[in-house]
């Protein structure tokens, strides 16, 4: 039963797959960065590179608007090897003009990994550019992980046999086996946004957050909050033993050109040490 809607939403899936060629052909995708901050000091440790779309008619269009559709047809490992290269190429920029040496993170897709050649091309990319691969940070989501383990894990283990560092993105939301965290070469855990939304201030101590900040220290691993937006999540984190966060309390992600402002100026001292 082919109904209008259906019709609908299959032009629009079309157009957009349209555009988004098009948009990787006329450079109409660009790179913005959202700074990872000691909450403690207000220093910039990282950035996570993020995509968007500069659209001629609908302006500045999101991820989630167009990341299914690039995921569908497989523009995503395209896409992702433009905002890699890109991001590699500023980060290279600034750490040489002696504005610290920040750490980049970027998202890595499953087809992007699934790619036979995936390792191979990530690491020339990061040589091209010019910068060391321990300034870089890959984030996987539990559930690529958990997908094609026999896969995934051997170029991860590939990465971080370069001084390349793994984190989990969306920490506690997908479905990965508490016993299989150990076994792979993961640093990092990227707590989910949904906890540190769920965050009040009357909280008692029981909460996913106090679980996860306990398993991280564990397992020795780094732990950064993600979406932090107000002055109660972050003592509370702090609180907890989390050191690093990202998210609009701080800053939301900005142009190449308003990161390096930041990075010369440092403006998240007092933010960070006011209470
Ligand atoms: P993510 O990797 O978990 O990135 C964090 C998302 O949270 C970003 O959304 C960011 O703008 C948003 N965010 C940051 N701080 C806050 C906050 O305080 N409050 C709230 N409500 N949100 C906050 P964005 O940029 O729309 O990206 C969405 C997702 O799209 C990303 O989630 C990531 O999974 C994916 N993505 C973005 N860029 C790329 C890319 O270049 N390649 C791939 N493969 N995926 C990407
Ligand atoms: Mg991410
Ligand atoms: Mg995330």
């Amino acid at each position: 039963f082919y109904s209008d809607e259906m019709n609908h939403q299959f032009s629009t899936r079309l157009s957009v797959e349209r555009e988004l060629r098009n948009a990787l052909i006329e450079g109409q995708l660009l790179v913005h960065y959202q700074p990872q901050v000691d909450l403690c000091t207000g220093e910039i440790l990282g950035v996570e590179a993020l995509v968007r779309w500069a659209h001629p008619e609908r302006g500045l269009v999101h991820p989630d608007d167009f990341l299914p559709v690039a995921q569908e047809t497989g523009l995503i490992v395209q896409l992702d090897q433009f905002v890699q290269q890109r991001a590699f190429e500023e980060v290279a920029c600034w750490h040489k003009e002696g504005l610290g040496q920040l750490l980049l993170s970027v998202n890595l897709s499953t087809t992007q990994l699934e790619q036979e050649a995936f390792v191979r091309n990530f690491l020339k990319a990061i040589s091209v550019a010019g910068l060391d691969p321990a300034a870089i940070k890959v984030e996987i989501t539990e559930n690529v992980l958990m997908r094609d383990v026999e896969i995934v894990v051997p170029k991860l283990n590939a990465l971080r046999d370069k001084g390349i560092q793994v984190a989990i993105d969306d920490f506690g939301t997908g479905y990965s086996s508490l016993s299989y965290l150990q076994q792979f070469p993961i640093n990092t855990l990227k707590i989910d946004r949904t906890f540190v939304h769920d965050i009040r201030a009357e909280q008692g101590d029981a909460s996913i957050i106090n679980a996860i900040v306990a398993m991280a220290r564990g397992l020795n691993m780094t732990l950064i909050a993600e979406g932090v937006e107000n002055r109660t999540q972050l003592n509370y984190l702090k609180e907890q033993g989390c050191r690093q966060v990202q998210g609009y309390y701080f800053s939301e992600p900005v142009t190449a050109k308003a990161l390096k402002q930041m990075l010369s100026d440092n403006p998240f001292q007092q933010l960070a040490t006011s209470s």
